[in-house]
């Protein structure tokens, strides 16, 4: 890495090794990510994040932007793409910033990590990614469009008694059929 920014990046490869449980690529490569969004997007009053995957990505925003999953300025889509956006929460324009598969071509064992090609040592790819920087990255200014956070209003379900959104329906998800994790076991 160079000099300055690793100096600025290196608390937070520590913090995220602790917060993740380990350096992994994925971290790794968030963490050049958030670092150049937050560049090109400058100083603003109140940022929010938008991230497309549900891996790695998010806990490197959650480490280096006041965003978490739990306070609702991290929107995390699972669409399964290394990309995220930072933007002005009160102006809604943004910088999204993207894994470009063209880039990352120069980066063998990173490009095949990441497609699942083969199976790569993650040291190899580890150290891929720190020669990498921001190479492998491209971006584009975007205007953010999404939902205003509504808190609507919660219903009682009659089956279990358990509150649940009232858009769900009467039944709550899991009594209502339409979802399920867990079977309770009777001592
Ligand atoms: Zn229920």
């Amino acid at each position: 890495m160079s000099g300055s920014r690793k100096k600025h990046l290196q608390v937070y490869f520590e913090r995220g090794s602790q917060f993740h449980g380990h350096l992994s690529p994925g971290l790794a490569i968030g963490i050049f990510m958030v670092d150049l969004a937050q560049d090109i997007l400058g100083p603003r009053e109140l940022v929010d994040t938008v991230v497309e995957t549900k891996l790695c990505l998010p806990d490197a925003a959650q480490i280096m932007t006041p965003c978490t999953y739990g306070n609702g300025w991290m929107t995390v889509k699972d669409w399964g793409k290394f990309a995220l956006t930072l933007y002005d929460k009160e102006k809604l324009d943004g910088v999204r910033v993207y894994l470009d598969m063209e880039k990352a071509k120069n980066y063998p064992h990173l490009y095949q990590w990441y497609l699942r090609l083969d199976q790569v040592k993650t040291e190899e790819v580890l150290s891929e990614i720190m020669e990498a920087e921001r190479a492998i990255f491209s971006w584009e200014k975007v205007r953010v469009k999404l939902p205003p956070k509504e808190k609507g209003l919660v219903s009682i379900c009659p089956s279990c008694g358990e509150a649940h959104p009232a858009s769900d329906g009467e039944l709550c998800p899991r009594c209502g059929g339409k979802d399920d994790y867990y079977q309770v076991i009777t001592l």
